[in-house]
């Protein structure tokens, strides 16, 4: 069977907290999420974003995308001032294609979601524009990189949550009983 969507963990962050976390780890192993435009494509219709079909070249701007908003995320984790080159890329695909909402009036009052780009263009508009509200507000202060062993995702902190998920929680339990254990 052949993985179509890349394996990506989907965790329910902010869209721009998914994308950076398309690029993850298992058991300490670097793995990439969005290794073909296959992925690409299986990962945006995941998050709601676009459903069309996904070329090398969106594949690349994604990526590019996606490691602006990696390193935006590892300097706001340490108190660092933001990279002027990642702002840079985030506000360019933040500002294009032009994005508006539509009013419907048949066959009965609704409101439709337009733009003047290609569906992937405008997907990774809207996961910019959610860059730009978070590094930029105070959702900034709650961003946390896991501390799961060999975990590498980010993630939005509520409560005193340490880890992305579930299994990175459990697993870090696990590490702690262990060492306890063998230090006693
Ligand atoms: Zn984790």
């Amino acid at each position: 069977m052949t993985d179509v969507s890349g394996g990506a963990p989907i965790l329910g962050e902010p869209l721009s907290i998914e994308l950076a976390n398309t690029s993850y780890a298992v058991r300490g192993h670097p793995r990439e999420g969005l290794e073909v435009p296959q992925h690409l494509g299986s990962w945006l219709r995941d998050v709601r974003l676009a459903t069309a079909d996904v070329d090398a070249a969106d594949l690349a701007a994604t990526l590019a995308l996606r490691d602006a908003i990696r390193r935006l995320a590892d300097a706001t984790v340490d108190a660092e001032p933001l990279p002027a080159d990642a702002v840079a890329v985030v506000n360019r695909h933040a500002a294009t294609p032009a994005r508006w909402r539509e009013l419907r009036a048949d066959p009965e009052p609704d409101t439709v979601a337009r733009s003047a780009g290609g569906d992937v263009a405008t997907a990774l508009s809207e996961i910019a524009a959610d860059a730009v509200d978070l590094f930029g507000g105070p959702r900034r202060h709650d961003l946390r990189a896991c501390q799961g062993p060999g975990c590498v995702l980010h993630f939005i902190r509520s409560g005193r949550r340490e880890w992305c998920s579930h299994g990175c929680g459990n697993r870090a339990r696990a590490a702690r009983h262990y060492a306890r254990n063998r230090t006693t």
